[in-house]
């Protein structure tokens, strides 16, 4: 339906990765498009690793306005541009590409997309301690959003390769916070957690299909009042979330940082603030639907 009205005045934009399949992103942002009457267009572009270079060449040729990066270009694309972020810059990994008339801007809007679901509770985690359970690509940015964003007095990284973990904590220190490092142990989360303020699940445990996995084990490390968030956003609602709802903490799904980096994203494009208070849950239910047929059909999307 949307392709009859494409016409030489459409702006296009779209996602890089590899695989792509997996993207919730088109639905998205061409819903939003036609909720708005944009004459605008997003498109899924599966591009090998070998083929990122001519790719982003070619997002100049052809004029194409904006491109989400994913999973394994973030950090890979950045030699490739004009200018990057100093988000982008610090975080070694660019998920938004802005073509500003031939010149090609990467950006990070995960750090900002995880930021805003979390602003409401600043006050409450000034001088607070988080805890980060991992220490991938997701982390990075968050530890770096938590800094920058927040006036937290102590962050514990706990990852089960602990030297990822050390690397991060060493990566980060000095920026007027303390951070510590520790390996995955039921002894290092029953420490940790318990005192935690903020608690942000960054692993890919609990994510589709291991839908029972879940890294905090027994629920009474989680309290009253803590604030549990999860980046997994396959399922909506992980088993994580369920055991912070039953201990009456705080939980923030994956899926509203999704929509936030979403939003972000398309602001840099456009200009246009995504309305997501009027949308958000069509997107959401439309969203559940295609997890939901994935999962019916095994499709891991992550
Ligand atoms: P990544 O770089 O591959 O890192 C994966 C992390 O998970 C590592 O710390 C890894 O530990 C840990 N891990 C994996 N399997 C584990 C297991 N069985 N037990 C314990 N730890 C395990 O991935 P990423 O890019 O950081 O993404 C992490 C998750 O965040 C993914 O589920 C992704 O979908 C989600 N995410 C969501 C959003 C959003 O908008 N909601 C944005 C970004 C990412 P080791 O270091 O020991 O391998």
């Amino acid at each position: 339906m949307l392709s009859l009205r494409i016409t030489s005045q459409t702006q296009v934009t779209g996602v890089i990765g590899h695989p792509i399949s997996h993207s919730l992103s088109p639905l998205m942002h061409n819903r939003v498009f036609e909720y708005l009457d944009l004459d605008w267009v997003y498109l899924p572009f599966d591009v090998a690793p070998q083929n990122l270079e001519e790719a982003i060449k070619g997002m100049r040729g052809l004029g194409i306005r904006g491109l989400n990066v994913t999973i394994p270009h973030k950090e890979r694309v950045i030699p490739f541009l004009d200018e990057v972020s100093p988000e982008a810059e610090t975080i070694e990994a660019v998920n938004t590409i802005l073509n500003e008339e031939g010149k090609l801007i990467g950006y990070n809007t995960d750090v900002p997309g995880f930021v805003r679901p979390l602003k409401d509770f600043e006050e409450k985690l000034r001088g607070k301690k988080a805890v980060i359970l991992g220490a991938g690509g997701a982390s990075r940015a968050v530890i770096y959003a938590l800094l920058k964003h927040f006036d937290l007095n102590q962050i514990s990284v706990i990852n089960r390769t602990l030297e990822k973990a050390e690397r991060l904590a060493e990566r980060f220190r000095g920026e007027g916070c303390e951070i510590r490092a520790f390996g995955l142990t039921e002894e290092n989360l029953e420490e940790q957690v318990p005192s935690a303020s903020l608690v942000v699940n960054c692993t890919s445990v609990g994510m589709f299909p291991e839908v029972n996995g879940c890294v905090i084990k027994g629920k009474r490390l989680l309290k009253k009042g803590q604030i549990v968030y999860d980046l997994v956003y396959n399922p909506l609602e992980t088993r994580l979330l369920k055991l912070a709802k039953e201990r009456g903490a705080i939980p923030i799904p994956g899926l509203e940082m999704l929509l936030q980096q979403g939003a972000e994203s398309f602001k840099i494009w456009t200009g246009v603030q995504m309305p997501l208070d009027s949308i958000r849950e069509e997107l959401r239910f439309e969203l559940e639907e295609i997890l939901l047929a994935g999962h019916q059909h095994g499709v891991r999307r992550q």
